[in-house]
C-alpha cells in the first residue's frame, strides 16, 4: 500500500519563541484565508486566500521593472509622474502564478505575502524549532483561519501530534462543523474567538465610511455569528481539552456592559470558564499600507486599563477567569 498522500497548503508566516499562544514556548503558524474579515485584524495580510504582493513605496525606486515584467497589466500607476504612486489590482493579482513582479523588483519594495507549502516541509521546520521550546511548548496555529484548509489543517495537526508535539490552534468559529470535526482528536488547546453577542444575521455598524476602492464592506466583520455560537457550544462540549475563549475588545463594538455580560452568560453556558480579553491595538497598522487595504479602525482608542479591570470584574463576577492581553498564565 502507497503511502497516504498529504495536503499541501498556503502560510504566510511562522514565528518561533511566541509566549502568549498556549502552553510554553511555542511556534505559531499564521494560515492564510479568512472568512470573517474583521476589520481590526492585525493580520491584514492573511485574509487573502491566494499568495499577494505587498507593496512598500518608501522603498520603491519607480524605475517600472515590475510594470513592465507583470504581463497581466495587474500594476498601474497614479498620474503625475514617471511612474508615480503603483497601484496593484488585487483580484488580477489573486489569480496569479508568475509572481514575476516581485523577482524583479531589486529593492525590496514588492514581495509576495504568503507561500504554499507541505506537509513535510512545514514538519522540518517545527522539528528545527523543537528544540528551543523547552518542557510544554509547542504550535499553534492561527492566521488567518486555519479551519479555512481543514484537510491541510488536519494533516498538520495529526502529523505533530503523533510525534508527541503539543497542539494549539486560534479560530474565529466561521466555518462548517465538518471543517473541525476531524481535527479534534489531534489538538490539546483551542482558542476560539467570540467578536460579539449582538444577535443580528450581519454585525453592521453604521459608524464606518464606504470604501469605493475596496471590497463591499458589510460592517465590522463580514458574517453572521449563528454559526460561530453553534460551533462554539459544540467544540465546548465534544472537545475534551483545553478550551479559551477570547474577546478582541474594541470600543464602540463590542464593548458595553451589555455585551460583556451576554458573552459572560454565553460562556457560562457553554461550561467553560476562561476569556482572554484582547485589548485593540495598532501594531498591524503598517500592514494596510503594505496590502492596499484600509484600516478602518485606524482611529479608535485603544482601551484604558479602567475599562479593562470593569471588564475583568465582570466575567468574574460569573465565575469566570479573565485574563487580560498577555498577562495569561500560559
Ligand atoms: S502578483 Fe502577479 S498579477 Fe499581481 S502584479 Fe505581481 S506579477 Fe502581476
Ligand atoms: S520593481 Fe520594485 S522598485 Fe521598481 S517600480 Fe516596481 S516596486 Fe518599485
Amino acid at each position: 500500500m502507497g503511502q497516504t498522500k498529504l495536503a499541501r497548503g498556503h502560510i504566510f508566516d511562522i514565528q518561533g519563541f511566541s509566549l502568549h499562544d498556549g502552553p510554553g514556548c511555542r511556534s505559531l503558524i499564521f494560515f492564510k484565508g479568512c472568512t470573517l474579515e474583521c476589520a481590526w485584524c492585525s493580520n491584514p495580510e492573511g485574509i487573502s486566500f491566494a499568495p499577494e504582493p505587498l507593496y512598500l513605496d518608501s522603498k520603491c525606486t519607480l524605475d517600472g521593472l515590475c510594470v513592465d515584467a507583470c504581463s497581466h497589466g495587474a500594476i498601474t500607476c497614479s498620474p503625475g509622474g514617471a511612474y508615480g504612486r503603483l497601484t496593484f489590482d488585487r483580484e488580477i493579482c489573486a489569480r496569479c502564478s508568475t509572481y514575476s513582479c516581485a523577482k524583479v523588483c531589486c529593492s525590496g519594495a514588492v514581495r509576495i505575502g504568503g507561500y504554499e507549502i507541505s506537509i513535510e516541509e512545514l514538519y522540518a521546520t517545527i522539528n528545527r524549532d523543537r528544540q528551543f521550546w523547552g518542557a510544554g511548548g509547542g504550535i499553534t496555529l492561527t492566521g488567518g483561519e486555519p479551519f479555512a484548509q481543514p484537510e491541510f489543517a488536519h494533516d498538520l495537526l495529526k502529523r505533530c501530534f503523533d510525534a508527541y508535539i503539543h497542539t494549539a490552534v486560534e479560530t474565529c468559529g466561521n466555518v462548517r462543523w465538518e471543517n473541525y470535526e476531524k481535527s479534534l482528536p489531534y489538538i490539546d488547546w483551542i482558542f476560539f474567538d467570540l467578536k460579539t453577542m449582538n444577535g443580528s444575521e450581519k454585525l453592521q455598524t453604521d459608524g464606518l465610511p464606504a470604501d469605493p476602492t475596496g471590497p463591499p464592506f458589510p460592517g465590522f466583520t463580514r458574517s453572521s455569528i449563528s454559526q460561530i455560537l453553534s460551533n462554539a457550544s459544540r467544540i465546548a462540549n465534544e472537545f475534551p481539552g483545553h478550551m479559551v475563549f477570547r474577546l478582541p475588545l474594541i470600543p464602540g463594538f463590542n464593548d458595553d456592559a451589555g455585551n460583556i455580560h451576554e458573552t459572560a452568560r454565553f460562556i457560562r453556558s457553554t461550561g467553560r470558564n476562561e476569556v482572554n480579553v484582547l485589548p485593540l491595538h495598532h501594531l498591524g497598522r503598517e500592514k494596510y499600507r503594505l496590502t492596499g487595504k484600509t484600516y478602518y479602525t485606524g482611529d479608535f482608542k485603544i482601551p484604558g486599563k479602567d475599562h479593562l479591570d470593569e471588564i475583568a470584574s465582570q466575567f468574574t463576577s460569573y465565575g469566570i477567569h479573565c485574563y487580560i492581553g498577555s498577562e495569561t498564565p500560559f
